[in-house]
This record gives structure tokens, C-alpha cells and sequence, in this order.
């Protein structure tokens, strides 16, 4: 291929190129085994090593002290959907949920399911253009859970709760952008496809004196116990997403750690939303206040004039900015591994457009 695309995919989306490299090397030839990564024992003492170093790298960016386990399962985000009702709300109990996107809406839909479910606060009749602020966590919940950044919509928590009960989290599309406190919350889970690797795995955190509690039974495979137990290996793990999110995770400490990812998206972030704001043809779809870093949502205000600028995308060899069909518009979607100089291509069209077509 001449020159590589700039991915603007929501996700999957862009990994760094030396990782997509370094993995596919892997699949060809597995630590110099002659035998592919995807073909070899998810017990022998090669992948083993890779496991440890992937749940061994989660504990370093997140600085994770003992009470904590690390997992990696299949399933993708949705799956814990149902995994944290069933392992955290008893039959008696409630569990407190925000609600500021369709991501958060499953994962109500999920939990209801299995109990009671008390939504604390909800953006949804202004289409999720905001997070919520003044809402009150109730001291009986089993849990509080939230989304940090709402891959659709745009929105992003800038700020976590004091949560008077175990705070759980939904970070698929936010994990590893900043620094964060994880002692804060009791659960954080991510789907890897949208800022750590290839669909397939999903990381999870717990505090381990969480479990346990619950007066339901549960099935094996949605048991987080059995999969603490089993070291992330009680059934075979996705081998190829969890050796590849382990590259990505190294990339990022070698690139500064989460600090670093931090500095390179926010300077990414404002040189678009300045774009947005400075251009007479564009604007922001989100909140001020909440608008996300790794998602960005734009539209016209002539929306006419979408073809014409898809055109001149598609010149650029820009890909994946075309918005999710519940907002419409467009979606810049700069994850960690989106280098600025992309982000720079795409506000130079924004800018000849404006000149051409304002
Ligand atoms: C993409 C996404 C999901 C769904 O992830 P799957 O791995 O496809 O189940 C859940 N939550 C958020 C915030 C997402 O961005």
C-alpha cells in the first residue's frame, strides 16, 4: 500500500503500526518456536508468560495494590453487561446505574434482567449531549455503576464520584487515555477493541472482597472466582487479543506511560475541538463541559454540504469519521495510538473546505 490511512474508526479501531507488526510477526513465528502464536498451547510456558506480563502491565498503568485481580475474559464489554449483576447484585438488593448512552442502556437492560435496578440519572431526553452532575448515589446500592466515556455520543467523565457504595465502570473506549485512581472503584472492565487491542478479550479489574457476597448462584464461565482461580486460563483465553493488547499496553508505558498518553491525546483533542469551534461550517454535538477526548462528534450546520466534504475526506485518505446513525453527522474517533499529525490532516481539510465551500 502506498500510504497508510488515517483511522479515524471508532472501533475496532487504529492500533500503533509497530504493535499491528510485532503481532502479526507472532502469528508467523511465535518467540522464534517456528510455530505460530495461534497454534501453540495456551499452557505452555510461552503464552503462559504472555498472560502474566499482560495482567503484570494492566497492574503497572493502573498501579493496582494486591486487592486487586486482573482478567482478561472473552465475551467483549457486553458480556459484563450480565457478569457484574450476576456476580455483585443479590436477589434482595438494588443496584444504582447512570445512564448517559446506549452503552449504559445495555447494561441496565442487563442487569434488570436479574434485579432491581435504580437509575440515579439520565441525559437520554437531550440525546446523551451531556453527563448528568447532580445525582445521589443511594448508600443501600450493591453498586454504582457508570460509563467514562460514551463512545457514541461524544461524552466523557471528567470527574468520578465519591461513590458511597463500590463504583463500577465501563472504560472500553477510555482505558489507558489518562491517569486514573483505580482505588476508587470496585470494577473497571473494557472491551480491548477500541483503545488496547483486537476484538475478542475483555479486561477486567476487581477488588477481590467484593465477591462472594452475592446469594446467587453462578454459572461457572460468568464467575469471576473461577476465572481468579483459573488465572485467566479456566477455559482457552483469546491468545492473539491478549498478546496483542499486552503490546499495546507496553507501547503505552514505553511512550510515557499513562501521563504521557494523557499529554498526546488532550493536545490531539483541542487542536480539533478549536477546529470545530473556529470553523463556520462545523459544530460540537456534546456539552462543553463533557466533551469526550477520544471520541469526537461534529456536524454541519448545513448538512447538504456532507457529500461534498466526504469527498474531500476521502481525497485526504481520511477513514471512519462518519458518525454513528443515532447523532448523525460525523465522529473523530483519536485513540491512543492516533498520531496528531493525522488529527492536523483532517482540521487542514476542515480548513480548505471552509475556504472552498463556506
Ligand atoms: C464498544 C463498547 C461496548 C461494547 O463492547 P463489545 O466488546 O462489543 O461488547 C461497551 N461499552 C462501551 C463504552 C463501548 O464503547
Amino acid at each position: 500500500m502506498s500510504q497508510q490511512p488515517h483511522n479515524f474508526s471508532a472501533g475496532p479501531g487504529i492500533l500503533p503500526r509497530e504493535v499491528i507488526e510485532q503481532a502479526a510477526a507472532a502469528v508467523l513465528n511465535f518467540n522464534n518456536s517456528g510455530l505460530s502464536l495461534i497454534e501453540v498451547s495456551h499452557r505452555g510456558k510461552d503464552f503462559v508468560a504472555v498472560m502474566d506480563e499482560a495482567r503484570n502491565v494492566v497492574r503497572r498503568l493502573l498501579k493496582l495494590d494486591d486487592s486487586y485481580e486482573v482478567l482478561f475474559l472473552g465475551g467483549g464489554a457486553s458480556l459484563q453487561f450480565a457478569m457484574v449483576p450476576f456476580n455483585l447484585l443479590s436477589t434482595s438488593g438494588h443496584a444504582a446505574y447512570l445512564n448517559t448512552g446506549v452503552w449504559a442502556k445495555k447494561a441496565i437492560k442487563e442487569a434488570k434482567m436479574l434485579g432491581k435496578v435504580t437509575v440515579v440519572a439520565s441525559s437520554e431526553a437531550e440525546n446523551f449531549n451531556h453527563i448528568p452532575k447532580d445525582y445521589i448515589i443511594p448508600t443501600d446500592a450493591d453498586y454504582f455503576h457508570c460509563t467514562s466515556n460514551n463512545t457514541i455520543y461524544g461524552t466523557q467523565m471528567k470527574a468520578f464520584p465519591n461513590s458511597p457504595v463500590p463504583m463500577v465502570c465501563d472504560m472500553s473506549s477510555d482505558i489507558f487515555s489518562k491517569p486514573i485512581d483505580a482505588s476508587k472503584f470496585g470494577l473497571i472492565y473494557a472491551g480491548a477493541q477500541k483503545n488496547m487491542g483486537p476484538a475478542g478479550a475483555t479486561l477486567v479489574v476487581v477488588k477481590k472482597d467484593l465477591l462472594g457476597k452475592t446469594d446467587r448462584k453462578i454459572l461457572s464461565m460468568l464467575d469471576y472466582q473461577v476465572h481468579i482461580e483459573g488465572e485467566s486460563m479456566y477455559n482457552t483465553p483469546p491468545v492473539f487479543p491478549v498478546y496483542a493488547s499486552m503490546l499495546t499496553m507496553q507501547w503505552v508505558e514505553k511512550n510515557g506511560g499513562l501521563e504521557g498518553a494523557e499529554k498526546r491525546n488532550n493536545a490531539k483533542a483541542e487542536l480539533l475541538y478549536n477546529e470545530i469551534d473556529r470553523n463556520s461550517l462545523f459544530k460540537g454535538t456534546a456539552a462543553r463541559e463533557d466533551r469526550s477526548y477520544m471520541n469526537v462528534t461534529f456536524v454541519m450546520h448545513d448538512d447538504s454540504k456532507e457529500e461534498a466534504f466526504n469527498k474531500l475526506l476521502k481525497e485526504a485518505n481520511i477513514s471512519g469519521l462518519k458518525g454513528h446513525r443515532s447523532v448523525g453527522g460525523f465522529r473523530a474517533s483519536i485513540y491512543n495510538a492516533m498520531p496528531i499529525e493525522s488529527v492536523q490532516v483532517l482540521v487542514d481539510v476542515m480548513q480548505h473546505f471552509e475556504k472552498t465551500n463556506g
